[in-house]
């Protein structure tokens, strides 16, 4: 029968995967902004990077924008949301000026890097930001401080050529979603180079982004493919891809959706790893897994690092939306 001529499969599904605290946090800030203040909901930039989750928000009346000049004057009175990456403080400054009504659902693990930065200035330091030019968190940070006060380095290469005016007098920090392995060479090369480099007070890895990591780490090996689930503009996810390859998995893809699913690229694989990014929902990670039953006769293996209990609570406007909503 069909079932006889399907290929056995193991699923390695990696735990932690998907969604973490700062992500759920942050939608349910549109969910609970929209109860409480009717639509429309402004969401300044994409809450988080995932279009699923970002257009069953809008279904519910929330809208995207990439600036606030883009809300119209009669709206003025509905909220904005921030996102979970963190903003620039010119942008509540700016919402301050049009008399705009914020909630900012930035992550509480980018908020203190935002502080820890700033205190390495306070501290009369040189900010140096580990991370990737152009996201919305490395555009967030930098805007923290004064124009000037943070240099961005992105890679080792980068470490090597940086020339600081005062070598030695510089503090870092990191994105919050880099691969850990990747930073501890950019951190040793800038030791090596700045003895007295200061470290933050605390790890600026979060540690969803740590744990999504090791449970690939531990799961790649082996692996004939891996599949992330994710954004190709979500930083973590696009780590997740490179530690499952340079863990041992033969290949190494990011979907979004199980329609990209190249069947006749895959072949008759027999071991599969599967993760998701922390903006990534488990229903979609369930319909990657449908549709390799589909196909195969697959068997789910739990590769679990470790089990989180993290939840941040959320802007106090709101703590009441929620409550009365139970
Ligand atoms: Fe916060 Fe980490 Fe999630 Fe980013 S990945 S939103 S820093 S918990």
């Amino acid at each position: 029968d069909s079932l006889s001529a399907k290929i056995p499969l193991t699923i390695r599904l990696c735990g932690p995967r998907g969604f973490c605290a700062g992500v759920d946090r942050a939608i349910q800030i549109v969910v609970l902004a929209l109860k409480a203040y009717g639509a429309p909901v402004y969401v300044r930039h994409e809450i988080v990077h995932n279009r699923y989750v970002v257009e069953g928000l809008q279904a519910k009346g929330a809208i995207f924008v990439e600036e606030l000049d883009e809300i119209p004057a009669e709206h003025r009175s509905q909220p904005v949301v921030f996102s979970a990456h963190g903003v620039p403080k010119s942008v509540p400054e700016d919402a301050r000026t049009r008399n705009l009504f914020y909630l900012d659902a930035t992550c509480p693990l980018v908020s203190k890097v935002h502080k820890q930065a700033m205190r390495h200035q306070r501290l009369g330091r040189h900010v140096i930001l580990i991370g990737h030019a152009g996201h919305p968190e490395v555009i967030g940070t930098m805007g923290q401080l004064p124009e000037g006060s943070v240099s961005l380095i992105e890679t080792v290469e980068d470490a090597a050529r940086y020339q600081p005016e005062n070598p030695d007098n510089l503090g870092y920090v990191t994105q919050t979603t880099l691969s850990v392995d990747d930073t501890a060479g950019v951190i040793d090369k800038l030791m090596e180079r700045f003895p007295n480099l200061t470290a933050p007070a605390a790890d600026s890895i979060c540690y969803a982004t740590t744990n999504r990591q090791e449970a690939v780490k531990q799961a790649a090996p082996g692996c004939d493919l891996f599949v992330t689930v994710g954004a190709p503009n979500s930083s973590n996810s696009k780590r997740l891809v490179e530690v499952a390859l340079k863990a041992g998995a033969q290949r190494s893809i990011l979907v979004q959706r199980a329609s990209e699913l190249d069947w006749d690229e895959i072949g008759p694989i027999r071991t599969l790893g599967l993760s998701a990014g922390a903006s990534a929902p488990e229903v979609v990670v369930n319909e990657i897994i449908e549709a390799f039953k589909s196909r195969f006769d697959a068997t789910i293996e739990l590769a679990e690092f470790t089990i989180e209990n993290e939840n941040f609570l959320v802007n106090r406007e709101l703590r009441e939306v929620e409550l009365t909503q139970q």
